[in-house]
Protein backbone atom coordinates (compact mmCIF):
# COMPACT_ATOMS: atom_id res chain seq x y z
CA UNK A 1 0.00 0.00 0.00
CA UNK A 2 1.56 2.87 -1.46
CA UNK A 3 0.54 6.31 0.76
CA UNK A 4 0.33 9.42 -1.17
CA UNK A 5 0.26 13.37 -0.64
CA UNK A 6 -1.22 15.42 -3.39
CA UNK A 7 -0.37 19.07 -3.69
CA UNK A 8 -2.83 20.89 -5.48
CA UNK A 9 -5.74 18.30 -5.31
CA UNK A 10 -8.32 20.63 -6.51
CA UNK A 11 -6.98 21.41 -9.61
CA UNK A 12 -7.33 19.32 -13.11
CA UNK A 13 -4.20 16.90 -12.42
CA UNK A 14 -5.21 16.56 -8.58
CA UNK A 15 -9.08 16.15 -9.79
CA UNK A 16 -7.63 13.47 -12.17
CA UNK A 17 -5.36 11.97 -9.70
CA UNK A 18 -8.12 11.39 -7.33
CA UNK A 19 -10.08 9.54 -9.88
CA UNK A 20 -7.48 7.49 -10.87
CA UNK A 21 -6.38 6.70 -7.05
CA UNK A 22 -10.25 6.05 -6.35
CA UNK A 23 -10.09 2.51 -8.47
CA UNK A 24 -7.21 1.45 -6.54
CA UNK A 25 -8.37 1.73 -3.14
CA UNK A 26 -5.94 -1.44 -2.65
CA UNK A 27 -2.98 0.00 -3.84
CA UNK A 28 -2.78 3.85 -2.68
CA UNK A 29 -4.20 5.86 0.29
CA UNK A 30 -4.26 9.69 0.44
CA UNK A 31 -2.21 10.87 3.32
CA UNK A 32 -2.58 14.28 2.87
CA UNK A 33 -4.60 16.78 0.07
CA UNK A 34 -3.65 20.67 -0.63
CA UNK A 35 -5.92 23.54 -2.32
CA UNK A 36 -5.18 27.07 -2.43
CA UNK A 37 -8.85 28.33 -1.99
CA UNK A 38 -11.54 25.20 -3.30
CA UNK A 39 -13.00 24.73 0.17
CA UNK A 40 -16.01 23.31 -1.13
CA UNK A 41 -13.82 20.66 -3.46
CA UNK A 42 -11.66 19.91 -0.98
CA UNK A 43 -13.93 19.24 1.91
CA UNK A 44 -16.27 16.91 -0.72
CA UNK A 45 -12.35 14.91 -1.59
CA UNK A 46 -12.03 14.80 1.78
CA UNK A 47 -14.98 12.90 3.12
CA UNK A 48 -14.74 10.92 0.12
CA UNK A 49 -10.66 10.03 0.51
CA UNK A 50 -10.43 10.55 4.48
CA UNK A 51 -7.08 11.66 4.53
CA UNK A 52 -5.11 12.49 7.74
CA UNK A 53 -4.08 16.06 6.87
CA UNK A 54 -5.49 19.09 4.58
CA UNK A 55 -3.90 22.30 3.71
CA UNK A 56 -5.56 25.05 2.76
CA UNK A 57 -2.78 27.91 2.07
CA UNK A 58 -5.81 31.06 2.41
CA UNK A 59 -5.85 31.40 6.20
CA UNK A 60 -9.41 33.01 6.04
CA UNK A 61 -10.29 30.33 3.81
CA UNK A 62 -8.33 27.80 5.95
CA UNK A 63 -10.91 28.94 9.23
CA UNK A 64 -14.19 27.99 7.21
CA UNK A 65 -12.85 25.36 5.68
CA UNK A 66 -11.86 23.72 9.77
CA UNK A 67 -15.47 24.55 10.78
CA UNK A 68 -17.23 23.27 7.82
CA UNK A 69 -14.83 19.73 8.23
CA UNK A 70 -16.10 19.70 11.98
CA UNK A 71 -19.53 19.82 11.27
CA UNK A 72 -19.77 17.24 8.37
CA UNK A 73 -17.93 15.13 11.13
CA UNK A 74 -14.36 15.04 9.69
CA UNK A 75 -13.08 14.99 13.10
CA UNK A 76 -9.49 13.30 12.77
CA UNK A 77 -8.85 15.43 10.29
CA UNK A 78 -5.84 17.94 10.76
CA UNK A 79 -5.74 21.41 9.00
CA UNK A 80 -3.16 23.42 8.17
CA UNK A 81 -2.77 26.41 6.75
CA UNK A 82 -0.45 28.68 5.05
CA UNK A 83 2.40 28.42 2.69
CA UNK A 84 4.83 26.16 4.57
CA UNK A 85 2.77 23.72 5.55
CA UNK A 86 2.44 22.60 1.78
CA UNK A 87 6.33 21.26 2.24
CA UNK A 88 5.34 20.15 5.76
CA UNK A 89 2.52 17.22 4.33
CA UNK A 90 5.16 17.03 1.12
CA UNK A 91 8.11 15.25 3.42
CA UNK A 92 5.90 14.00 6.25
CA UNK A 93 7.30 10.51 7.01
CA UNK A 94 4.43 8.18 6.20
CA UNK A 95 4.19 10.10 2.74
CA UNK A 96 5.99 7.59 -0.16
CA UNK A 97 4.88 10.09 -2.88
CA UNK A 98 3.88 13.27 -3.51
CA UNK A 99 1.88 14.57 -6.86
CA UNK A 100 2.70 18.03 -7.82
CA UNK A 101 0.20 19.48 -9.50
CA UNK A 102 0.52 23.11 -7.62
CA UNK A 103 0.56 25.47 -10.74
CA UNK A 104 3.39 27.50 -11.07
CA UNK A 105 5.92 29.02 -9.08
CA UNK A 106 3.83 28.33 -5.71
CA UNK A 107 4.83 24.86 -6.31
CA UNK A 108 8.73 25.25 -5.80
CA UNK A 109 9.18 24.94 -2.20
CA UNK A 110 7.06 22.32 -1.72
CA UNK A 111 8.29 20.07 -4.62
CA UNK A 112 11.42 20.92 -3.94
CA UNK A 113 11.06 19.94 -0.51
CA UNK A 114 9.56 16.58 -1.60
CA UNK A 115 12.67 15.76 -3.94
CA UNK A 116 14.84 16.67 -1.22
CA UNK A 117 13.24 14.31 1.22
CA UNK A 118 14.20 11.48 -1.06
CA UNK A 119 10.33 10.98 -2.06
CA UNK A 120 8.53 9.61 -5.06
CA UNK A 121 7.73 12.77 -6.99
CA UNK A 122 4.94 12.67 -9.45
CA UNK A 123 5.76 16.19 -11.43
CA UNK A 124 3.29 17.76 -12.97
CA UNK A 125 4.36 21.24 -11.73
CA UNK A 126 6.59 22.03 -14.49
CA UNK A 127 7.29 25.42 -14.08
CA UNK A 128 8.75 24.49 -10.49
CA UNK A 129 11.56 22.61 -12.83
CA UNK A 130 11.72 25.41 -14.94
CA UNK A 131 12.89 27.66 -12.25
CA UNK A 132 14.80 25.57 -10.36
CA UNK A 133 16.46 23.41 -12.88
CA UNK A 134 19.76 22.18 -12.15
CA UNK A 135 19.20 22.66 -8.06
CA UNK A 136 16.38 20.35 -8.53
CA UNK A 137 17.86 17.71 -10.61
CA UNK A 138 20.76 17.73 -7.98
CA UNK A 139 18.35 17.37 -5.19
CA UNK A 140 16.50 14.38 -6.45
CA UNK A 141 20.34 12.62 -7.54
CA UNK A 142 21.40 13.35 -3.88
CA UNK A 143 18.34 12.53 -2.03
CA UNK A 144 17.60 9.58 -4.22
CA UNK A 145 14.22 10.65 -4.77
CA UNK A 146 12.28 8.75 -7.70
CA UNK A 147 11.31 11.01 -10.04
CA UNK A 148 8.19 10.61 -12.63
CA UNK A 149 7.09 13.10 -15.40
CA UNK A 150 3.22 13.44 -15.22
CA UNK A 151 3.17 15.73 -17.92
CA UNK A 152 1.81 13.90 -21.00
CA UNK A 153 4.55 14.54 -23.72
CA UNK A 154 7.60 13.94 -20.72
CA UNK A 155 5.67 10.49 -19.33
CA UNK A 156 5.40 9.76 -23.16
CA UNK A 157 9.26 10.17 -23.51
CA UNK A 158 9.60 8.35 -20.24
CA UNK A 159 7.72 5.49 -21.33
CA UNK A 160 9.78 5.27 -24.39
CA UNK A 161 12.97 5.03 -22.72
CA UNK A 162 15.67 2.58 -22.16
CA UNK A 163 13.79 0.10 -19.70
CA UNK A 164 15.40 1.14 -16.12
CA UNK A 165 16.04 4.78 -17.07
CA UNK A 166 15.93 6.88 -14.43
CA UNK A 167 14.83 10.69 -14.91
CA UNK A 168 18.42 13.11 -15.01
CA UNK A 169 20.15 10.72 -16.55
CA UNK A 170 21.71 10.39 -20.07
CA UNK A 171 20.86 7.30 -22.52
CA UNK A 172 24.14 7.01 -25.01
CA UNK A 173 21.53 5.14 -27.50
CA UNK A 174 18.88 7.89 -27.79
CA UNK A 175 19.53 10.19 -30.45
CA UNK A 176 16.75 12.92 -30.36
CA UNK A 177 13.33 13.78 -28.56
CA UNK A 178 10.30 14.74 -30.95
CA UNK A 179 8.23 17.02 -28.70
CA UNK A 180 4.87 16.39 -29.89
CA UNK A 181 2.43 20.32 -29.48
CA UNK A 182 -1.25 20.58 -30.43
CA UNK A 183 -0.95 24.06 -31.75
CA UNK A 184 -3.28 25.11 -29.39
CA UNK A 185 -6.65 27.18 -30.44
CA UNK A 186 -4.87 29.37 -32.96
CA UNK A 187 -2.31 27.30 -35.13
CA UNK A 188 -4.41 28.53 -38.15
CA UNK A 189 -6.14 32.09 -37.22
CA UNK A 190 -5.25 34.49 -39.08
CA UNK A 191 -2.07 36.55 -37.46
CA UNK A 192 -3.52 40.00 -37.49
CA UNK A 193 -6.53 38.54 -35.58
CA UNK A 194 -4.26 37.21 -32.53
CA UNK A 195 -3.99 40.43 -30.97
CA UNK A 196 -8.20 40.25 -30.31
CA UNK A 197 -8.86 37.03 -29.59
CA UNK A 198 -9.69 36.80 -26.25
CA UNK A 199 -9.35 34.76 -22.62
CA UNK A 200 -12.63 32.89 -23.50
CA UNK A 201 -11.16 31.27 -26.60
CA UNK A 202 -7.56 30.93 -25.07
CA UNK A 203 -8.84 28.90 -22.75
CA UNK A 204 -10.95 26.90 -25.39
CA UNK A 205 -8.40 24.00 -26.22
CA UNK A 206 -9.36 21.95 -29.19
CA UNK A 207 -7.97 18.45 -27.81
CA UNK A 208 -6.97 18.76 -23.37
CA UNK A 209 -8.96 19.89 -20.69
CA UNK A 210 -6.54 21.49 -18.28
CA UNK A 211 -7.02 24.91 -15.66
CA UNK A 212 -6.57 28.26 -17.25
CA UNK A 213 -2.71 29.07 -16.83
CA UNK A 214 -1.65 26.12 -18.72
CA UNK A 215 -4.45 26.54 -21.44
CA UNK A 216 -3.35 30.23 -22.36
CA UNK A 217 0.29 29.12 -22.27
CA UNK A 218 -0.30 26.10 -24.80
CA UNK A 219 -2.16 29.06 -27.15
CA UNK A 220 0.88 31.02 -26.82
CA UNK A 221 2.84 27.79 -27.62
CA UNK A 222 4.65 29.04 -24.13
CA UNK A 223 3.74 25.71 -23.02
CA UNK A 224 5.72 23.78 -25.75
CA UNK A 225 8.75 26.06 -24.65
CA UNK A 226 8.31 25.27 -20.81
CA UNK A 227 7.73 21.51 -22.17
CA UNK A 228 11.63 21.70 -24.30
CA UNK A 229 13.29 22.98 -21.67
CA UNK A 230 11.63 20.53 -18.47
CA UNK A 231 13.04 17.68 -21.13
CA UNK A 232 16.46 19.00 -21.59
CA UNK A 233 16.24 18.47 -17.52
CA UNK A 234 14.50 14.91 -17.14
CA UNK A 235 16.15 13.75 -20.13
CA UNK A 236 19.82 15.01 -19.71
CA UNK A 237 19.60 16.59 -23.67
CA UNK A 238 20.77 19.77 -25.23
CA UNK A 239 18.00 21.48 -26.68
CA UNK A 240 19.67 21.06 -29.73
CA UNK A 241 18.91 17.15 -29.71
CA UNK A 242 15.01 18.54 -29.25
CA UNK A 243 12.32 18.38 -32.15
CA UNK A 244 9.18 20.57 -31.66
CA UNK A 245 6.63 18.49 -33.62
CA UNK A 246 2.99 20.09 -34.05
CA UNK A 247 0.59 17.46 -34.74
CA UNK A 248 -2.99 18.62 -34.43
CA UNK A 249 -4.30 15.34 -33.42
CA UNK A 250 -2.50 14.74 -29.60
CA UNK A 251 -2.82 10.78 -30.10
CA UNK A 252 0.87 10.46 -30.14
CA UNK A 253 2.19 12.18 -26.68
CA UNK A 254 5.62 12.16 -27.85
CA UNK A 255 8.63 9.84 -29.45
CA UNK A 256 11.89 9.35 -28.71
CA UNK A 257 14.78 8.60 -32.29
CA UNK A 258 17.06 5.71 -31.29
CA UNK A 259 20.70 6.00 -33.00
CA UNK A 260 19.68 2.80 -34.80
CA UNK A 261 17.13 4.98 -36.81
CA UNK A 262 14.28 3.19 -34.00
CA UNK A 263 11.46 5.74 -33.86
CA UNK A 264 9.27 4.92 -30.70
CA UNK A 265 6.14 6.77 -29.68
CA UNK A 266 3.79 6.89 -27.00
CA UNK A 267 0.12 6.99 -28.35
CA UNK A 268 -3.55 7.36 -26.15
CA UNK A 269 -6.57 8.88 -25.97
CA UNK A 270 -6.02 12.96 -24.58
CA UNK A 271 -6.40 12.30 -21.18
CA UNK A 272 -3.89 12.85 -18.33
CA UNK A 273 -5.17 9.86 -16.02
CA UNK A 274 -3.11 7.98 -18.63
CA UNK A 275 0.45 9.30 -17.48
CA UNK A 276 -0.79 9.61 -13.92
CA UNK A 277 -1.95 5.95 -13.92
CA UNK A 278 1.03 4.87 -15.40
CA UNK A 279 3.40 6.53 -12.55
CA UNK A 280 1.07 5.44 -10.18
CA UNK A 281 1.55 1.97 -10.64
CA UNK A 282 5.15 1.94 -12.17
CA UNK A 283 6.39 -0.78 -12.58
CA UNK A 284 3.49 -2.12 -13.45
CA UNK A 285 -0.34 -1.54 -15.05
CA UNK A 286 -3.45 -0.87 -13.79
CA UNK A 287 -6.56 0.68 -15.57
CA UNK A 288 -7.07 4.39 -15.39
CA UNK A 289 -10.57 5.46 -16.64
CA UNK A 290 -9.38 6.61 -19.73
CA UNK A 291 -11.14 5.60 -23.02
CA UNK A 292 -9.15 3.36 -25.41
CA UNK A 293 -7.79 4.55 -28.60
CA UNK A 294 -9.69 4.07 -31.72
CA UNK A 295 -7.64 4.75 -34.74
CA UNK A 296 -10.20 4.61 -36.96
CA UNK A 297 -12.01 7.51 -35.75
CA UNK A 298 -8.58 9.52 -35.37
CA UNK A 299 -7.55 8.28 -39.19
CA UNK A 300 -5.57 10.67 -39.86
CA UNK A 301 -2.21 12.20 -38.12
CA UNK A 302 -0.55 15.14 -39.82
CA UNK A 303 2.99 16.60 -38.67
CA UNK A 304 4.50 20.11 -38.88
CA UNK A 305 7.27 22.67 -37.85
CA UNK A 306 6.67 25.27 -35.12
CA UNK A 307 5.93 28.86 -36.47
CA UNK A 308 8.60 31.08 -34.53
CA UNK A 309 6.63 34.22 -35.59
CA UNK A 310 2.96 32.67 -34.77
CA UNK A 311 4.46 31.89 -31.62
CA UNK A 312 7.32 34.11 -30.09
CA UNK A 313 6.95 32.44 -26.89
CA UNK A 314 8.90 29.48 -28.20
CA UNK A 315 11.56 31.71 -29.66
CA UNK A 316 11.76 33.19 -25.80
CA UNK A 317 12.02 29.49 -24.20
CA UNK A 318 15.27 29.07 -26.38
CA UNK A 319 16.81 31.76 -25.47
CA UNK A 320 16.02 31.44 -21.94
CA UNK A 321 17.44 28.08 -21.88
CA UNK A 322 20.63 29.14 -24.12
CA UNK A 323 21.40 32.27 -21.64
CA UNK A 324 20.78 29.43 -18.63
CA UNK A 325 21.41 30.78 -15.14
CA UNK A 326 18.58 32.68 -13.97
CA UNK A 327 16.81 33.14 -17.25
CA UNK A 328 14.74 29.91 -17.21
CA UNK A 329 13.12 31.46 -13.87
CA UNK A 330 12.76 35.04 -15.22
CA UNK A 331 10.61 33.79 -18.29
CA UNK A 332 8.80 31.95 -16.13
CA UNK A 333 7.98 34.79 -13.54
CA UNK A 334 7.11 37.34 -16.68
CA UNK A 335 5.00 34.12 -17.94
CA UNK A 336 2.73 34.22 -14.94
CA UNK A 337 2.35 37.64 -14.74
CA UNK A 338 1.58 38.30 -18.48
CA UNK A 339 -0.81 35.69 -18.71
CA UNK A 340 -2.36 36.32 -15.09
CA UNK A 341 -3.09 39.90 -16.90
CA UNK A 342 -4.33 38.58 -20.12
CA UNK A 343 -7.40 36.52 -17.77
CA UNK A 344 -7.94 39.53 -16.41
CA UNK A 345 -8.52 41.15 -19.36
CA UNK A 346 -5.64 43.96 -18.61
CA UNK A 347 -3.16 43.18 -21.85
CA UNK A 348 -3.93 41.74 -24.90
CA UNK A 349 -2.67 38.01 -25.88
CA UNK A 350 0.17 39.10 -27.96
CA UNK A 351 0.88 41.62 -25.23
CA UNK A 352 2.28 38.53 -23.56
CA UNK A 353 5.13 37.67 -25.53
CA UNK A 354 5.98 41.16 -25.63
CA UNK A 355 5.86 41.45 -21.60
CA UNK A 356 8.00 38.52 -21.30
CA UNK A 357 10.98 39.68 -23.77
CA UNK A 358 11.29 43.00 -22.32
CA UNK A 359 11.45 41.54 -18.98
CA UNK A 360 14.08 38.99 -20.24
CA UNK A 361 16.04 42.08 -21.80
CA UNK A 362 16.39 43.68 -18.31
CA UNK A 363 18.55 40.86 -16.78
CA UNK A 364 21.79 39.89 -17.44
CA UNK A 365 22.41 36.34 -17.46
CA UNK A 366 24.27 34.90 -14.14
CA UNK A 367 24.38 31.85 -12.76
CA UNK A 368 21.68 30.73 -10.09
CA UNK A 369 23.76 28.46 -7.94
CA UNK A 370 21.11 28.75 -4.71
CA UNK A 371 17.70 28.96 -4.75
CA UNK A 372 17.81 32.29 -2.86
CA UNK A 373 19.45 33.19 -6.57
CA UNK A 374 16.00 31.52 -7.76
CA UNK A 375 13.39 32.87 -5.65
CA UNK A 376 15.19 36.58 -5.81
CA UNK A 377 15.34 36.58 -10.16
CA UNK A 378 11.73 35.41 -9.80
CA UNK A 379 10.64 38.22 -7.64
CA UNK A 380 12.37 40.73 -9.53
CA UNK A 381 11.39 38.89 -13.42
CA UNK A 382 7.72 39.86 -11.96
CA UNK A 383 7.97 43.27 -10.28
CA UNK A 384 9.30 44.04 -14.08
CA UNK A 385 6.56 42.52 -15.56
CA UNK A 386 3.98 44.38 -13.64
CA UNK A 387 5.43 47.51 -14.46
CA UNK A 388 5.93 47.05 -18.15
CA UNK A 389 2.32 46.25 -17.77
CA UNK A 390 1.53 49.63 -16.44
CA UNK A 391 3.67 51.25 -19.08
CA UNK A 392 1.11 49.38 -21.35
CA UNK A 393 -2.08 51.18 -20.74
P1 LIG B 1 -5.28 24.13 -12.01
O1 LIG B 1 -5.31 25.60 -12.10
O2 LIG B 1 -6.46 23.35 -12.46
O3 LIG B 1 -5.01 23.71 -10.48
C1 LIG B 1 -3.99 24.29 -9.75
C2 LIG B 1 -3.93 23.73 -8.33
O4 LIG B 1 -2.91 24.47 -7.66
C3 LIG B 1 -5.21 23.92 -7.52
O5 LIG B 1 -5.40 22.82 -6.67
C4 LIG B 1 -4.92 25.16 -6.68
O6 LIG B 1 -5.58 25.14 -5.43
C5 LIG B 1 -3.43 25.06 -6.48
N1 LIG B 1 -2.80 26.37 -6.29
C6 LIG B 1 -2.86 27.43 -7.13
N2 LIG B 1 -2.18 28.47 -6.61
C7 LIG B 1 -1.67 28.06 -5.45
C8 LIG B 1 -0.88 28.67 -4.44
N3 LIG B 1 -0.49 29.95 -4.54
N4 LIG B 1 -0.54 27.94 -3.36
C9 LIG B 1 -0.95 26.67 -3.24
N5 LIG B 1 -1.70 26.03 -4.14
C10 LIG B 1 -2.06 26.72 -5.23
O7 LIG B 1 -3.96 23.65 -12.76
P2 LIG B 1 -3.70 22.27 -13.54
O8 LIG B 1 -4.16 22.40 -14.92
O9 LIG B 1 -4.16 21.12 -12.71
O10 LIG B 1 -2.10 22.28 -13.61
C11 LIG B 1 -1.30 21.98 -12.48
C12 LIG B 1 0.14 21.80 -12.94
O11 LIG B 1 0.21 20.67 -13.79
C13 LIG B 1 0.66 22.99 -13.77
O12 LIG B 1 2.01 23.18 -13.46
C14 LIG B 1 0.50 22.52 -15.19
O13 LIG B 1 1.47 23.09 -16.06
C15 LIG B 1 0.75 21.03 -15.05
N6 LIG B 1 0.11 20.23 -16.09
C16 LIG B 1 -1.24 20.22 -16.21
C17 LIG B 1 -1.85 19.48 -17.21
C18 LIG B 1 -3.36 19.42 -17.33
O14 LIG B 1 -3.85 18.66 -18.15
N7 LIG B 1 -4.12 20.16 -16.56
C19 LIG B 1 -1.06 18.76 -18.11
C20 LIG B 1 0.32 18.79 -17.97
C21 LIG B 1 0.89 19.53 -16.95
MG1 LIG C 1 2.22 18.73 -21.71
Amino acid sequence: MKRICILGATGSIGVSTLDVVARHKDKYRVVALTANNNIDLLLQQCQQHQPDYAVVVDEVNAEAFKAKAQASGLTQLTVLTGAKALAEVATLAEVDSVMAAIVGAAGLLPTLAAAQAGKTVLLANKEALVMSGPIFMRAVSESGALLLPIDSEHNAIFQCMPAGYQAGTTSQQVRRILLTASGGPFRTTPLADLPHVTPAQAVAHPNWDMGKKISVDSATMMNKGLEMIEACLLFNVLPEQIQIVIHPQSVIHSMVDYVDGSVLAQMGTPDMRIPIAHALAMPERFASGADGLDLFAVARMDFERPDFERFPCLRLAYEAIHAGGIMPAVLNAANEIAVAAFLQHDIRFTDIAYIIEHTMQAFTAQSANTLEMVLTADQQARDVAQRIIIRLH
